[in-house]
């Protein structure tokens, strides 16, 4: 039990260890093919401040548990620096490095006045009761309030976080800052500053990319075989939209299995079965596996779960035509490369999944100017920046004959370059 609890932490170090790296080197290509002395790379590889911290939590059988969390932020010579907490068992600090760095990236992307950020906490929210939540919301807020605020860095959901956890960490932090400020965090409930549209946000940003994908590739999306990987956030909504759109949703998965029908899977009824964690395939006896539903015969896969999914060694038997990244991090560099010598279209995470963040902002602008805008306004701006986006690094990668991914990098970390070069830090 010892040596699998060790070869599985090793396993671990080296699967974040590669996310870190692999993002370096895309990074340092993209600043290569934008023309920028190597210094820009050294100062942009890290993030430029990482706290650790240490969390006690009271639990409901009365004794302490202390929780590690940390917060990155990668650069803030843009603006604040913006990114969601993730609660998950597996979080590390190479992860939350990779993930802050990868917000810059999408800040850049859609031209936000922001710089990248992120958290995280070791935990398993699926095996804690609201009361311990609420108990390390609370405490990570209180331990992280000296470097985070509305013009400092602003955090958001994640994985396994809600607007419930997002409202939990505003009211620690306007208690301990004196007054009501909604705007140090985003993803909030509605009734306390949250924006229209911001829950479904990365779901609409995936579908509005992918339509723009499916249009490149002659692809029709009503009757198009989508498969889904991923019922949380992200893969739940999307999976609604294509669903209403008229594309047929194949296969759909959560942490425990996958879900398979070539006629078209019953969205409606997965919806309302799910909880809160996305979690639905307990409830059926005929699954299939994470691997075998990502290499199901459809037309568009969409991995919305978690990092390094297409690798080398799957990527060869991937069949959809078009792959798009609604999680962080779900192709290696060398699943890439595969995929894109086979001749797919992938729509890369720092783009497909940006529409989240953007409605962040408008959340943010929302409580800056205490103005509050419709779902229509919210959705026609989100749409607007999405297709803007995707056209900038479609193109990119069109003329330069590079891949999408490291057009998306070019597009994203030029901002954060020139910030940094212009303030006279490189
Ligand atoms: N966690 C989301 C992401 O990875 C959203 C971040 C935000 O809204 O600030 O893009």
């Amino acid at each position: 039990m010892v040596a699998d609890n060790a070869a599985d932490s090793t396993r671990e170090a080296n699967k974040t260890n590669d996310i870190l790296s692999s993002t370096r080197t895309v990074i340092k290509n993209a600043l290569e093919k934008l023309g920028y002395p190597d210094e820009v790379f050294e100062l942009l590889k890290d993030p430029v401040r990482m706290m650790t911290v240490r969390i006690p939590v009271r639990m409901d059988d009365g004794s302490v548990k202390v929780f590690t969390g940390y917060r990155a932020q990668h650069n803030d010579a843009v603006g604040p620096t913006k990114g969601g907490v993730r609660f998950h068992p597996n979080v590390t600090e190479k992860e939350v490095k990779a993930l802050a760095i990868w917000m810059s990236l999408k800040a850049g992307i859609v031209d936000l006045p922001y710089g990248g950020g992120k958290g995280g906490i070791i935990c398993d929210p699926r095996e804690m009761s609201f009361r311990e939540l609420e108990g390390l919301s609370r405490g990570y807020v209180r331990a992280i309030s000296q470097i985070v605020g509305p013009t400092k860095d602003i955090p958001a959901p994640d994985v396994f976080t809600n607007s419930q956890i997002m409202a939990w960490m505003m009211d620690e932090y306007s208690r301990i800052d004196e007054f009501n400020n909604p705007g140090f965090i985003t993803g909030k409930p509605i009734v306390l500053g949250g924006s229209h549209g911001r829950e479904s946000a990365t779901a609409k940003g995936v579908t509005i990319v992918l339509n723009e994908a499916a249009k490149k590739r002659g692809l029709d999306v009503k009757g198009a075989r989508v498969v889904v990987q991923g019922f949380g956030n992200a893969g739940s909504f999307l999976s609604k939209f294509l669903h209403d759109a008229g594309a047929k949703i194949v296969g759909i998965s959560d942490a425990y299995g996958a879900l398979h029908d070539p006629e078209g899977l019953d969205i409606d009824y997965l919806l309302d079965r799910r909880d809160s964690f996305g979690t639905v395939t307990k409830l059926f006896n005929n699954t299939i596996t994470n691997k075998e539903l990502l290499e199901l015969d459809c037309d568009i896969l969409v991995p919305a779960a978690v990092e390094n999914q297409i690798t080398e060694e799957n990527a060869h038997n991937i069949k959809a035509d078009i792959i798009v990244e609604a999680a962080n991090g779900p192709t290696t560099m060398e699943g890439t490369k595969i995929l894109t010598e086979r001749g797919k279209l992938l729509v890369p995470d720092v783009l497909a999944s940006s529409g989240g963040v953007t409605v962040s902002y408008f959340e943010w602008v929302q409580n800056n100017q205490g103005y509050y805008w419709s779902e229509k306004e919210i959705d026609d701006k989100l749409h607007e920046i999405m297709i803007k986006a995707f056209d900038t690094i479609y193109n990119t990668s069109q003329t330069r004959r590079i891949d999408m991914r490291l057009a998306a990098y070019m597009v994203g970390v030029r901002k954060v370059a020139e910030a940094s070069r212009f303030r006279g830090w490189v």
